[in-house]
């Protein structure tokens, strides 16, 4: 129990970001664990025991890294992983000869720094420079060397070994880091439609949906209406219960209006106490239908703050959404509804009227 929460608290605390490089070594480091124990027994075989040696020093790392990024110290077990993995190649093909293909370590390093958001673009830069040294030393002075093991076959084997683990860990890094961005994505998207009180759509993303029912109406030629909806005197909710009390009746509100719409309807938080549905394929008689549903949920619920029952009334306008005249003017003739409905005594639902000419 004490040893989850040492070992979690650091990591909740991460950025979006950093927790994205904490799990990516995560992975990282159990792939390398794992890779690395296949590894003794393998150079032991081939009758080079120094690196079979060094093997075991290499899982002492992996498996320090690992540990060290799960106590939240993430730089610590990167600076680990590339140490361990420059280190690893440069002794192995120093030993075995360029052909042996330990090199081909040395590439998911470049991935690997340039995915860490830790680091800035420079570091990065500077990385890769020292890689692409380092690579042309082993590639100059590597290449005559010829490693016998314990049969041709073996030989010719451990280059292909060598491509597979590493063809293996980039494309895991890089498939991760696809879905850890396009949760991300998701995420964004979410909040930035999402009204944080109520869990509506917010004002932003209804336009959006106005403007695509638009769109199909035009193709479809099927109706579709616009409600304004408002909570009649909440100012006296917030002056007589606090505004704790407000945003909490605001919430009861919400939750009976999305229950009680059909599936296929919008419902956003447009301001303060207002909200705005589309009701699609709909005409403004059945709007007036569903508004006065509505209005008789709200005004029969009874929402609960602090011991007391508090009940609230709404006022309803309906207007057709008409792409004759716009968003913004079908917007308006919902809202000038919704005044008359007011001006008329509230809790009541109001057809817009055109003016009479
Ligand atoms: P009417 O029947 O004419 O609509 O009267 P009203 O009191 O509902 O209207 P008014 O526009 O005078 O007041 C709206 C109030 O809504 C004032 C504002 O403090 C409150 N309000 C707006 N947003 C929030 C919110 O997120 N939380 C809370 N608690 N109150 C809010
Ligand atoms: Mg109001
Ligand atoms: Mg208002």
């Amino acid at each position: 129990m004490a040893d989850t929460a040492r070992v979690v608290k650091p990591t909740a605390r991460l950025s979006l970001e950093s927790h994205r490089m904490y799990v990516a070594l995560d992975y990282v480091t159990l792939v390398g664990i794992t890779a690395h124990i296949g590894f003794v027994p393998l150079f032991w075989w081939m009758g080079v025991p120094w690196l079979a040696g060094f093997n075991v020093l290499s899982v002492g790392a992996w498996v320090t890294a690992r540990y060290v990024n799960r106590r939240g110290k993430l730089d610590l077990a990167v600076v680990l992983v590339k140490l361990e993995v420059a280190a690893h190649a440069t002794i192995a093909v120093s030993l075995l000869g360029w052909d042996s293909g330990f090199h081909f370590y040395l590439w998911p390093l470049i991935p690997f720094a340039g995915l860490n958001d830790r680091i800035s673009p420079k570091v990065v830069f500077i990385e890769v420079v020292a890689l692409f040294i380092l690579y042309s030393v082993l590639y100059w002075f590597t290449r005559e060397i010829r490693f016998v093991g314990p049969s041709q076959d073996v030989t010719r084997a451990i280059p292909f070994m060598n491509v597979g683990v590493v063809f293996t860990a980039m494309g895991m890094l890089a498939v991760y880091f696809r879905l850890a961005t396009a949760t991300t994505e998701r995420r964004l998207k979410l909040l930035a439609s999402t009204d944080e009180l109520t869990g509506l759509t917010n004002r932003r993303r209804m336009l959006e949906h106005i403007r695509e029912e638009l769109v199909r109406m035009k193709r479809s030629g099927k109706p579709a209406a616009l409600v304004m909806a408002d909570i009649d005197h909440f100012k006296q909710v917030n002056d007589r219960h606090g505004h704790q009390a407000g945003d909490v009746v605001l919430i009861g509100v919400s939750d009976e209006l999305r229950e009680r719409l059909r599936s296929q309807d919008f419902i956003s938080r447009w301001g303060g106490e207002e909200f705005l549905f589309l009701l699609p394929e709909t005409e403004v008689q059945g709007a007036l239908v569903a508004a006065e549903k509505l209005r008789a949920a709200v005004g029969d619920s009874v929402i609960e703050f602090n011991g007391k029952e508090l009940k609230v009334n709404m006022t309803f306008g309906v207007a057709p959404l008409d792409p004759a005249v716009g968003i913004d003017e079908s917007i308006s003739r919902a809202d000038n509804a919704l005044y008359e409905g007011k001006k008329a005594g509230r809790n009541r639902v109001t057809l817009w009227q055109p003016a009479p000419t």
